[in-house]
């Protein structure tokens, strides 16, 4: 048994789609395929409900584009007239209904409830339009609603999963499936609260899900189909002559993701690590070639130096300003500060009088903070720095990222080091 999971690039439109049920169509043995929403959908729901919220005046306009690209989709990937066409006419023509309605209700609903009820029509719509696809080019799929599968808190927008029920739910619906080769196709990203609420997982979620699938009916392997060959090193954006990874450790994925590569969800790795069973992240654009094996048994795992690369980050050291000890007032109280103006910390390091703080520059509001701060604290900061963090780093990568700019802040653990240095771009 195998779980494969397609992204949002993998059915970002009909030929897109096409190209699935192409690969799909050379696969045998029981799978389990969980989808994503349609390339950049689950963007565009974000920023429908928030104008249904905000009762902007296009609201109406945003629907009716969403509903164009997905019947836009459907038509291009269905037969006209045809029975599996009016069937699926019928669907989408009544989930779209149904999702006016819940933006109609949603402005009554606390924001993070009536995000999952609404952002969570992305994957429904996917797999709406895929599983009657798959099913017309002959293979043999059935859909699961992954929020009767997947059961969590109803902490919204980042729930948390329930893994008994979660794993008795998916085995007694799944494997009955799987036993008499009907393959399972069902939503990443999604999950229920078992009393009818839909959550979801955080956003990127969808390799969690698979990953919770995976480990629910002790699957031999997850498969992450995606648009780049695997996990490379570095992301090309910003790194020349990046190289991608044959083979790396759960613990270097994990670390990798910890620190912000955006390859694999950072939850997705524990449900597999725990059950010994390996990643394989491969690229649906050239399926023929090698992927990145992750958590393969009885393999070396070489140390290739691997970077993340955070930009627009600000540098910020707090001094007590009566001279006590940075343990005296308390990290807590500054974590508190942090966590009430939503800002993230991405490195941090204290010496007996100053707390130094590596910020994304992005999320939360840095003057409120500052602010806040500035009773108790003189406060130092540099803006518009960049944060490099090296997995398996040598002298010789380090000197090649510092690239004689100055380093403002820097910290080593044996296979980790992370640098915030000046902004330039950096060449290797
Ligand atoms: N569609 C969701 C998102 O874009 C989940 C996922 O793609 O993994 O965040
Ligand atoms: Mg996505």
């Amino acid at each position: 048994m195998e779980v494969y999971k397609f992204g949002g690039a993998s059915v970002k439109g009909a030929e897109a789609v096409k190209h699935v049920a192409q690969i799909l169509a050379k696969e045998h043995g029981p799978k389990v395929l969980v989808f994503s929403a349609m390339g950049k959908t689950t963007n565009a729901l974000e920023t429908l409900l928030n104008a249904f919220f905000r009762q902007e005046a296009n609201r109406a306009e945003l629907f009716k584009a969403l509903m164009a690209d997905h019947i836009g989709i459907f038509q291009a990937l269905f037969e006209p007239e045809t029975q599996r066409y009016v069937l699926v006419q019928r669907l989408l023509k009544e989930k779209f209904e149904q999702l006016y309605q819940r933006l109609l209700e949603a402005a009554v609903l606390p924001y993070d409830q009536a995000y999952d009820s609404i952002v969570s029509y992305g994957e429904r719509l996917s797999t709406l339009l895929i599983v009657n696809y798959l099913q017309e080019k002959g293979l043999p799929v059935e859909a699961l609603d992954a929020a009767d599968l997947i059961r969590t808190d109803s902490r919204y927008r980042d729930a948390g999963v329930l893994w008994e029920p979660t794993i008795r739910q998916i085995r007694a619906s799944v494997l009955p499936l799987l036993e008499r080769g009907t393959w399972v196709v069902t939503q990443g990203f999604i999950g229920g609260d078992g009393q009818g609420r839909t959550t979801t997982l955080g956003r990127e979620g969808s390799d969690y899900s698979a990953a919770i699938l995976a480990h629910s009916i002790d699957a031999c392997q997850v498969t992450i189909w995606k648009d780049v060959p695997g996990v490379l090193n570095a992301d090309p954006k910003y790194f020349a002559n990046t190289c991608k990874l044959a083979h790396i450790s759960y613990n270097d994925a994990t670390e990798l993701a910890y620190f912000g590569a955006s390859v694999i969800h950072p939850k997705t790795i524990k449900p597999l690590q725990n059950k010994h069973i390996p990643l394989y992240v491969r690229s649906f654009v050239q399926p023929d070639e090698p992927g990145t094996w992750v958590g393969l048994d009885n393999v070396a795992y070489a140390a290739v130096p691997s970077y993340i690369f955070k930009p627009n980050q600000i540098l910020l050291s707090v001094y007590p300003k009566d001279f006590s000890f940075i343990e005296e007032i308390g990290l807590a109280h500054i974590f508190e500060l942090l966590a009430r103006h939503g800002l993230k910390v991405n490195m941090m390091q204290n010496s007996a009088l100053s707390f130094s703080l590596c910020l994304d520059a992005t999320k939360g509001s840095f003057p409120d903070l500052l602010s806040a701060l500035s009773s108790d604290f003189d406060c130092v900061y540099n803006e518009g720095v960049d944060l490099v963090t090296i997995r398996h780093y040598t002298p010789e990568v380090i000197g090649q990222v510092v690239n004689g700019r100055t380093v403002l802040l820097e910290q080593r653990t044996r296979h980790t080091v992370q640098l915030v240095v000046e902004n330039r771009r950096i060449s290797q």
